[in-house]
């Protein structure tokens, strides 16, 4: 099976359209991890052709970018790094700084940490509310003309916000959360990337691992992992998400013999100018990889997931228990 590419402005190299996310790899916020198998998830994704790898500084406060670049010494140049900046943190909490001052140290730690003299996607990782968007795109500008990144990106931006920051600066990506349970940018970012020619990177596309299809009522999260800040893996909404895979199961076999995480990467795949940030963090979970590749869900798949939707979940709820405090 061919994978799917796609370009982003900026990047001389074809992007594949599934990205490995190591968010988790991090362990922070995810119950720990363990670096060994993360190193060959890493090695793994590239193998398979997954490319494009998405971190950020805040993943594991500096881990995942340092085993990211351990895992690609020596294959550097084939793989494509989009990491963040913007968010600082202290005692293990998270707070939004996109002054060009952070960013300027962001980008150095970030480069050490990845063992590279550039990062291919650089990305805001939250709007800040007390710095202008001016001043924050100007900063990856500078950065842009020095060769330090190739491509600007941002993610959790409104379309006011992102008019703003690309007056200051040309924008390659918009990175927001994005799976079949939600969708709030169907009716404002999703346009407005296809009208502007961006990409969208969309995370959480297995909605943090509910769509992979293989959890259950008697499911529990270890630690400190943020499934039990969510509110859809609590009652009473648990059980409804738990439905509406079950019958998105159903449906992706009989239908198009699938299972319902390839349904779901390739719903996210068909919806336009997309990449799918799959977490994965081990080799074992992208088995199947390919499989979202190839075929497509017609207008009829779509309004029959839609009718699965309305019939299971009563209580929808969206993703914005994970924005991270202002300063
Ligand atoms: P996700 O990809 O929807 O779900 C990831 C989780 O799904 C994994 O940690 C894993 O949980 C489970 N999973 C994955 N493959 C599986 C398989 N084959 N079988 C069973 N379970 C499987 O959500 P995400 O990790 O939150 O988002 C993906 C990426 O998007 C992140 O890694 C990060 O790069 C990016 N992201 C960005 C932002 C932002 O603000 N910009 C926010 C969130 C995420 P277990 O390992 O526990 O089994």
């Amino acid at each position: 099976m061919r994978i799917e590419t796609i370009r982003i402005s900026g990047i001389d190299k074809p992007v594949s359209r599934i990205a490995l996310g190591t968010w988790a790899m991090g362990g922070h916020l995810w119950g720990g991890a363990d670096d060994e198998q993360s190193t060959r998830t890493l090695r793994h994704a590239l193998n398979c052709g997954i490319n494009l790898i998405d971190t950020a500084p805040v993943y594991g406060f500096g881990l995942s970018e340092e085993l990211i670049g351990k895992a690609l010494r020596g294959v550097r140049h084939s793989a494509v790094i989009a990491t963040k900046t913007g968010l600082q943190w202290e005692d293990g909490t998270p707070r939004r700084n996109a002054t060009a001052e952070r960013i300027r140290k962001e980008v150095e730690d970030s480069l050490r940490r990845l063992e590279t003299d550039y990062i291919d996607l650089y990305q805001v990782h939250w709007p800040d509310p007390l710095v202008a968007q001016q001043e924050t795109a100007e900063a990856l500008e500078r950065l842009r003309r020095e060769g330090k990144i190739l491509a600007v990106g941002v993610s959790n931006y409104s379309s006011a916000q992102l008019d703003e920051f690309s007056r200051h600066t040309a924008l390659a990506t918009v990175q927001p959360p994005y799976n079949v349970f939600e969708r709030a940018i169907d009716s404002d970012i999703l346009p407005y990337a296809k009208r502007h020619s961006l990409v969208v990177l969309a995370y959480g596309p297995l909605c943090r691992g509910l769509l992979a299809g293989n959890m259950h009522s008697a499911t529990r999260f270890a630690g400190d992992d943020v499934r039990n800040l969510d509110p859809k893996f609590r009652a009473p909404r648990f059980e409804q998400y738990l439905a509406a895979v079950a019958a998105l199961d159903v449906y992706a076999r009989e239908c198009h013999g699938k299972s319902v995480l390839a349904l779901a990467l390739r719903w996210v795949l068909d919806q336009g100018p997309t990449i799918a940030l799959w977490g994965a963090r081990r080799p074992e979970q992208l088995k199947g990889f390919d499989e979202a590749f190839g075929w497509h869900l017609s207008a009829d798949d779509l309004t029959h997931i839609d009718r699965i939707l309305a019939s299971t979940i009563k209580d929808p709820i969206g993703p914005e228990f994970m924005a991270p405090a202002k300063r």
